[in-house]
């Protein structure tokens, strides 16, 4: 069976002690495994790190940037293999796999111009003859833990913008879908970074609790769900790390009477069903306001829902694949069903869903449920499937209370062609990304990526200038050059060669 190794220093990583399933999510079998790693593996990559990186951080800017740009190249034409090896792994349909990979690639696009965002800043004549300035130092070693759910898109926020400012990453990949990554270190090899730079070492728990307690990791940056999220923010930060960590999320579409339904049926098609619902920033709940308002979108939904097509990833014509495990699979379908008992009406139901040929993949049909309250625990949780619960709600006020009330902060969106009841929305909620007419407001990569309450702990955002925020340090320079010559006569002396 294919075994998934560790990067290390350019290479493999060795005999694997443990190994974990890698599974098909489209027919359910076990197709690979990968080397679940432990604390001897992180000490061969953090010792390959502290090799490689002082002289990676003395390589000027502008050479790091060109073997961004060599990456982006070296992705961009082999889109369609990257692309088949995530689909693989993850399940998500090829076109949601080329976007997985391209929203990363937009991180490395924002890094080609590290150059320009590392120059500090400067004052002259703070004091009498003196002059201040600060610059942008790396870390050292920075780690990267990410989620199964992004596999391209995640390890590229953090890793090349790590990378990129001078730093040595190290990427603890998901375990559910570990080769895509590991295509990515190898081809940041083969873009010209120096072996070292960007390694990947595989793992569960031992690894992700190595990685905290190494002394050598200077920096953290973890995306998943919250429990653990919070567990690693305060273990990374308990060891002296800086440390952020991303996590779950429930987003709200609120959905206003004057709204485009047409245009919001579509954008929650995509936005509440896509890629099957494993997206942080996808849009479970749906709030319209007004009784009205909800009976018309219900109209409009219900067929459009059943015509969305679930089918297996390489289903150039399917909406949506499987979800990632068949555990996963049933934990949807066991909120689906505590939804249904908490009191919420079954309008479509996905449960049971089979692909003809495909009997043990972990399919989820698309599921709606109505009537859904902010009492409920399966309104609460983040369900992570293809699954839209509708909460009604009377006016805009109780519309806004409920997102901003939520324990989750992710994400946000309003649909309204009202510019003053957009505007009050984006300004009051308590949440931290808004979309206005946007079902998916994930920002472009110049601007910072994250959100509120339990769905980050730590203060610094994501790539933009927050993600070199928080890969780099300041350091503040105050000089004062005495005036006139070493002789005391205050001639002015050029010095002379020779
Ligand atoms: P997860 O929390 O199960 O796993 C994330 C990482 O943590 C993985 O690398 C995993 O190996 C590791 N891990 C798992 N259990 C651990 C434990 N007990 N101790 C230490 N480490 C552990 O998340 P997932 O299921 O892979 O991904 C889905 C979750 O990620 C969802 O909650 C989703 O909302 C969230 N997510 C958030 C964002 C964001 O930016 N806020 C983005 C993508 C995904």
């Amino acid at each position: 069976m294919r075994q998934i190794d560790h990067f290390i220093s350019g290479g493999s990583g060795g005999a694997a002690t443990r190994l974990g399933d890698v599974f098909d999510p489209n027919n359910g079998s076990v197709q690979a495994q990968v080397a679940l790693g432990d604390q001897a593996v992180l000490d061969r990559a953090v010792a390959a790190a502290q090799n490689a990186q002082p002289a990676w951080a003395a390589t000027n800017p502008q050479r790091r940037a060109r073997v961004m740009f060599n990456f982006k190249a070296l992705v961009e034409s082999r889109m369609d293999e990257l692309a088949h090896v995530l689909s693989a792994e993850h399940g998500k349909v090829i076109a949601d796999s080329k976007g997985d990979i391209q929203r990363g690639l937009e991180v490395v696009e924002f890094c080609c111009g590290i150059p320009h965002v590392l120059k500090g800043e400067y004052t002259q004549g703070a004091g009498p003859g003196i002059d201040v300035y600060s610059m942008r130092q790396p870390i050292g070693i920075g780690a990267g833990i990410t989620p199964f759910n992004f596999p391209g898109m995640i390890p590229l926020w953090m890793g090349a913008v790590a990378t990129s400012v001078g730093n040595a990453f190290i990427l603890k990949p998901s375990e559910r879908d570990p080769s895509l990554p590991v295509r990515l270190a190898e081809l940041f090899l083969e873009a010209g970074m120096p072996a070292g730079i960007f390694q990947v070492v595989h793992g569960d728990k031992a690894m992700v609790d190595a990685i905290l307690d190494h002394p050598a990791i200077g920096a953290v940056s973890f995306v998943g769900s919250s429990d653990i999220a919070h567990y690693v923010y305060n273990r990374g930060v308990a060891a002296g790390k800086r440390v952020q960590a991303m996590g779950g999320a429930k987003n709200h579409g609120i959905v206003m009477p004057d709204a485009d339904l047409d245009q919001v049926v579509n954008d929650l098609c995509g936005a509440a069903f896509g890629s099957a619902g494993e997206r942080c920033m996808a849009l479970p709940v749906v709030v319209p306001v007004g009784d009205d308002t909800a009976e018309r979108l219900k109209a409009k939904l219900i067929p459009a829902i059943h015509a969305l097509k679930v089918g297996v990833s390489t289903d150039t014509s399917a909406h949506y694949g499987p979800v990632v495990t068949q555990a996963h699979k049933e934990k949807i379908e066991d909120w689906i069903a505590r939804c249904i008992e908490e009191g919420g009406e079954m309008i479509v139901d996905g449960r049971g869903f089979t692909l003809q040929g495909h009997e043990k993949g972990f399919f989820v049909g698309p599921t709606l449920i109505d009537h859904v309250t902010a009492e409920m625990d399966s309104y609460h949780n983040e369900i992570f499937g293809p699954v839209l619960q509708m909460v009604r709600a009377k006016d805009f006020e109780e519309a806004l209370s409920l997102p901003s009330k939520h324990q989750y902060g992710n994400g946000v969106a309003i649909f309204t062609r009202n510019g003053h009841a957009a505007r009050e929305f984006a300004a009051r909620v308590n949440v931290g990304m808004v979309g206005i007419n946007v079902p998916i407001p994930v920002p472009v990569a110049y601007h910072s990526f994250g959100g509120w309450k339990r769905s980050g702990f730590g203060d610094t955002n994501q790539h933009g200038m927050e993600g070199i925020k928080f890969w780099t340090k300041v350091k503040t320079v105050t000089a004062r050059w005495p005036d006139g010559s070493p002789d005391g006569t205050n001639a002015f002396v050029i010095p002379t060669m020779g």
